[in-house]
């Protein structure tokens, strides 16, 4: 969409860019206006075009969002009250505007893990703005190192 977008803003540039280095050489008979708009205007979409490949390759390769920031989620979860630790956890784009997170929590035995679950969706919704989690909630018996992945 951005691109398509990106598009028809390049072209408009460009045929503005044009018009204003007729109207330069029609009046002032300064040819180089043309060239040197070109150049500008190419210049102007090259940097745009590189915009969206250099984002699109990011989320290709489930790259962590850049407006996240990964020790701030986890100290968001390691906060609530019962979490012992946050471990595995992954936050990636699914596409542009929709962010997707999972992890592991361990819990104290004594907790009720819906709750924790439940306060962990919502504080993930509310500071994050990531809609999507998968959150596997682990107590004592459960507890592993991190998995290698
Ligand atoms: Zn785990």
């Amino acid at each position: 969409m951005r691109s398509a977008y990106l598009h028809i803003i390049s072209d408009a540039l460009g045929a503005i860019g044009a018009i204003v280095a007729g109207i330069v050489m029609y009046f002032f008979g300064w040819y180089v206006a043309d060239p040197i708009i070109s150049v500008v205007v190419s210049l102007l979409i090259l940097r745009s075009a590189w915009g969206v490949v250099s984002n699109s390759f990011h989320i290709l390769m489930e790259g962590t969002p850049i407006t996240i920031d990964m020790d701030k989620v986890k100290q968001t979860l390691q906060s609530i009250e019962g979490v012992k630790d946050v471990h595995d956890l992954h936050i990636w784009t699914i596409t542009s505007g929709l962010d997707s997170l999972s992890c592991h929590l361990l819990i104290d035995d004594t907790k009720d893990s819906q709750d924790i679950l439940k306060q962990s969706i919502q504080r993930i919704e509310e500071e994050f703005h990531i809609l999507h989690t998968t959150i596997q909630v682990e107590k004592s018996d459960l507890q592993h190192t991190d998995l290698r992945v």
